[in-house]
């Protein structure tokens, strides 16, 4: 397994999409939408963030998303 970022061999993969990342392309360090998303039926949000793999570029949506400017 490698990063689809640059092909180096990854340390593990994200926990949304599941595309391998590398040392220097992945992040623990989620925006809140993400943070509330994965802590929103756990109390202590700030452990499970603090253990996830994210590849830094998908966006998980916990619910559906309305885009207006298609109407
Ligand atoms: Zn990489
Ligand atoms: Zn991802």
């Amino acid at each position: 397994m490698v990063c689809h970022k640059c092909g180096e061999p990854a340390i593990g993969v994200c926990i949304f999409c599941g595309r391998g990342v590398c040392k220097d392309h992945y992040t623990t360090t989620l925006p809140t939408m993400l943070a509330m998303y994965l802590g929103r039926n756990e109390t202590p949000k700030t452990v499970v963030v603090s253990n996830v793999l994210w590849c830094g570029e998908c966006r998980p949506q916990p619910e559906p998303v309305e885009m207006p400017e298609f109407y």
